[in-house]
């Protein structure tokens, strides 16, 4: 059966020919008289609504969970997952319901639309602060080139939300060619369910990793193919994180992709000054996901999917061995991103002095607290033609960074790589999601003026380019961006 939506078809999930083992049919709550809290017009066109669907009323009901197309059958999905490093039973979609999918097979989940029975208490809400830090930050991602689910919208209601203070409801369309987390195989295989775990990864095998099928590596066992191949994506993805100093903040099991695409954004958060040992949440009080933690917790939940999979795997040495590439995968992608941010052509080639060259710059930058964004984007600037006192002023120890600048130059100069100055003002952003700038269009929002987010989605959206009057987004924060906390209350 299909739907129609504002003039596009609309598929079930092929997720949802699994069966009801994998999910639940649920029914979204209403919410009283919605509105238009922000629309991602460029998703909108990718997936091919008309223009027209900014002004659909039906449309907002609908994406609201105030209106279910004939045709369509909403389903929660279930799963399990390890939080804070605890098992932590089954959790599953406890306030995302799935309506279906596009012609072009792109997944799409309303958040926010009412309790499922896997709210565990929950109230099935998300408020408007979080929906739209979720919006603004996946389509930011999505700007920067770092695999992301994606937010066609956010509706909000004047309906009263409870949490630290009373707050109001929103709910967000996010799309992804499957919203599958590694939670969903640890699920099927914690509960002996092994037939339904092997349905589940020949289902993602023959979807999105056809080429595990016919592997001749890992004796031709798929499965252990698959383990290999979602830590390959895994480490790029988290690389890339590392790279432009993003942090997650709840690097849950539950909140892992299997098409390590970056899910679930709760309190994530750009970094600001650059301080290695970082904690975004401040619900994360032992640190378990700081910013330098990430790429260890990542190695941690895949061997938390590979466990999941060891009863169709057959062969712990084989799992195992599936999980050693990530060993080097990461760190060889974190040195591309770096070598690439540095301006280095051929940015994927090591060579020798590129590792001291980047660890000296990080240890400065630690020391001396300096904003990470910034230095990267004056970087660009300078090598682009600029004076270097644009960024040499950032150092305290101007001594240390000269220093660096001439192991740097000495590199250009023994031509062991050439330069790209150009590129690196299309591979250091001049604009990221800090929190501060989320905060202050929050703020706005909450009084139904929504341009700020408007204005944050349009330079997130394509992060290096320059955009006229729009310096005050670019700059170093306020002081008060230092005491802004946010917990994993969304
Ligand atoms: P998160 O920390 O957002 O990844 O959520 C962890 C689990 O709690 C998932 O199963 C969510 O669906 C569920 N959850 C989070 N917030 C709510 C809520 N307000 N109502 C119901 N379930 C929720
Ligand atoms: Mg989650």
């Amino acid at each position: 059966m299909t739907a129609q939506i504002h003039g596009i078809t609309i598929h079930p999930t092929k997720y949802s020919t699994l069966g009801c083992a994998f999910q639940t049919p649920v029914q979204p709550q209403a919410l009283p008289v919605p509105y238009w809290v922000c629309r991602n017009a460029a998703l909108a066109r990718e997936i091919g609504l008309n223009d027209e669907w900014l002004s659909n009323q039906e449309l907002l009901e609908t994406l609201t969970g105030n209106h279910v197309p004939t045709g369509l059958q909403p389903t929660a999905s279930v799963y399990s997952g390890h939080q804070f490093g605890q098992w932590a039973g089954q959790l599953g979609d406890g306030r995302a319901l799935s309506l279906g999918q596009f012609e072009n097979g792109i997944e799409f989940q309303l958040k926010g639309a009412g309790r499922t029975p896997y709210s565990r208490g929950g109230d099935g809400r998300a408020v408007l602060r979080s929906s739209i830090r979720e919006f603004l930050c996946s389509e930011a991602m999505h700007g920067l080139g770092i695999a992301t689910t994606r937010a066609l919208c956010v509706t909000g209601s004047d309906a009263p939300v409870y949490r630290e203070t009373l707050e109001s409801a929103a709910v967000v369309t996010r799309t992804s060619p499957s919203f599958i987390r590694f939670g969903q195989f640890e699920h099927f295989s914690h509960n002996n369910m092994h037939a339904e775990l092997k349905q589940l990864a020949d289902f993602v095998v023959d979807n999105f990793y056809p080429e595990c099928r016919d592997s001749a590596n890992y004796a031709g066992n798929p499965y252990a193919a698959l383990l290999e191949a979602v830590s390959l994506r895994t480490a790029e993805m988290v690389a890339k994180w590392q790279a432009v100093g993003f942090c997650h903040g709840v690097m849950n099991t539950d909140n892992m992709s299997i098409l390590g695409l970056t899910l679930d954004y709760g309190p994530f958060q750009f970094l600001d000054a650059f301080n290695p040992d970082h904690i975004c949440n401040h619900t994360d009080s032992l640190g378990r996901y700081a910013y330098n933690k990430q790429p260890n917790v990542a190695y941690w939940n895949l061997f938390c999917l590979g466990q999941a999979l060891l009863p169709i795997i057959e062969d712990q040495e084989l799992a195992l061995a599936a999980l050693e590439p990530y060993k080097t995968a990461f760190p060889n992608a974190l040195m591309t991103q770096m070598r690439t941010k540095l301006g280095f052509a051929n940015p994927s080639e090591a060579f020798e002095g590129d590792r001291a060259l980047v660890e000296t710059i990080q240890k400065l930058l630690a020391q001396d607290k300096v904003d990470y964004t910034l230095f990267w984007r004056n970087l660009s600037e300078v090598m682009n033609g600029k004076s270097v006192d644009l960024v040499r002023d950032m150092f305290i120890d101007r001594a240390a960074f000269d220093a660096w600048m001439l192991q740097y130059s000495e590199l250009l100069r023994q031509q062991i790589r050439r330069l790209e100055p150009y590129l690196m003002l299309k591979n250091n952003p001049k604009y990221v999601l800090r929190n501060y700038l989320g905060e202050q269009a929050i703020r706005q929002a909450k009084l139904k003026d929504f341009s700020e987010v408007e204005t944050l989605l349009k330079l997130l959206q394509a992060p290096y380019e320059e955009y006229p009057n729009c310096e005050r987004f670019a700059g170093l924060p306020p002081d008060w961006a230092a005491d802004i906390e946010i917990s994993c209350s969304s």
